[in-house]
């Protein structure tokens, strides 16, 4: 296995060698332009390149989340961000309309129920939609995609890696790095991983996550804790020191009273120490009370983790290595 290994990565080489001497004989690459993710930023960026009349690519490839959840191109914006947000936020804004109206003379039968799994549907289609509607317009433009994880070879090299193992070599004149961030899990607290989800699986979920923890103070924390209360789910945000670090503070309180007065509750200044699974499939979260000194638990059935993001630099750090060996 090793050895069949060793070959490979020989093979490798000489295949990034040969295509380094094809392109310093010819002085040509392939493309212009090349851009690493295929998101809100690697799409406009193509797009407009192509506009100007450059030969451009696009490489886009998505890792799946730690719970395996996966989507299509169009980076976090389309699959796991904005557009599923602001349609679940419209849904929770269409409960409340159905509260208010009876007293505006609509007779509509109360308590309104909610259906998390028709609302999951109806936003992952439109999701896959907005997918292919990003493969057309690249048609259109004339831009290449491939659905490739890319890493840097040398400066104007790259390596794609398909899903299944197959390797393409793509060189360009100039090499945008558009590769976002992704959600992070805290690793050190026993059992986030393990139970956990985040974000990225949040809005792909089939069946309602019913009673839920959102840990986090990020913006994205509470826009889900947000649309989640107003679907009528119990939930519960917990911080461990001031929301929206970074925003108004002002803001920040006028968002989070809003928030409560609307049903999200809040766990200020307290931290999760671990995630524990019971029998049902239930998690039971103990945390840090760091007003009180005191240990507390509770139980949840759905923990999601929305602390600061990451940026994904694994390109980034590939290209910086190799320019270092270049060097
Ligand atoms: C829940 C949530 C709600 C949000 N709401 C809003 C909002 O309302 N308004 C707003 O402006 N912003 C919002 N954002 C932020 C917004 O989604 C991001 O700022 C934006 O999507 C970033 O775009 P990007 O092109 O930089 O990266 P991304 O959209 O993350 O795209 C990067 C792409 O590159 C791919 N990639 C990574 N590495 C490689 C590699 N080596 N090879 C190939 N492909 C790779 C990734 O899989 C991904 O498809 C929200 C984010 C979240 C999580």
């Amino acid at each position: 296995m090793a050895t069949l290994w060793r070959r490979r990565e020989r093979f490798l080489g000489v295949l990034g060698r040969l295509c380094r001497t094809v392109r310093a004989l010819s002085g040509k690459n392939e493309y212009d332009l090349l851009v690493i993710g295929g998101g809100s930023g690697g799409l406009a960026c193509a797009k407009e390149a192509a506009q100007f009349g450059r030969k451009v690519a696009v490489l886009d490839y998505v890792e799946p989340s730690p719970k395996g959840t996966k989507w299509g191109l169009g980076g976090t914006c389309v699959n796991v961000g904005c557009i599923p947000k602001k349609l679940m936020h419209q849904a929770a804004l269409l409960g409340s309309a159905l509260k208010d109206a009876q007293h505006y003379g609509w007779n509509i039968a109360q308590p309104v129920h909610h259906t998390w799994s028709v609302m999951a549907q109806a936003v992952q289609n439109h999701v896959k939609s907005l997918n292919w509607g990003h493969r057309v317009q690249l048609q259109d433009k004339k831009v290449k995609y491939f659905n490739m994880k890319g890493s840097f070879s040398d400066p104007h090299t790259i390596r794609g890696l398909t899903k299944a193992g197959k390797e393409t070599i793509v060189t360009a004149e100039n090499i945008v790095i558009a590769t976002g961030g992704r959600p992070k899990y805290p690793m050190h607290i026993a059992g986030a991983l393990e139970y956990g989800i985040t974000s990225d699986d949040l809005f792909w979920l089939k069946e309602s996550p019913g009673k839920t923890l959102v840990v986090g103070a990020s913006y994205v924390s509470l826009e889900c804790a947000g649309f989640l209360t107003g679907i009528g789910l119990d939930t519960t945000v917990m911080m461990r020191s001031i929301p929206l670090r970074g925003f108004d503070q002002q803001m920040a309180s006028l968002v989070t009273e809003h928030m409560e007065c609307y049903g999200t509750k809040f766990l200020k200044r307290c931290f999760p120490t671990k995630v524990e699974k019971l029998e049902g499939n239930r998690l039971q979260v103990t945390w840090k009370n760091t007003d009180l000194g005191t240990e507390e638990t509770d139980c949840f059935d759905t923990v999601m983790w929305a602390v600061e993001p990451v940026k994904d630099t694994s390109a980034y750090q590939e290209q910086k290595r190799s320019c270092y060996v270049e060097m």
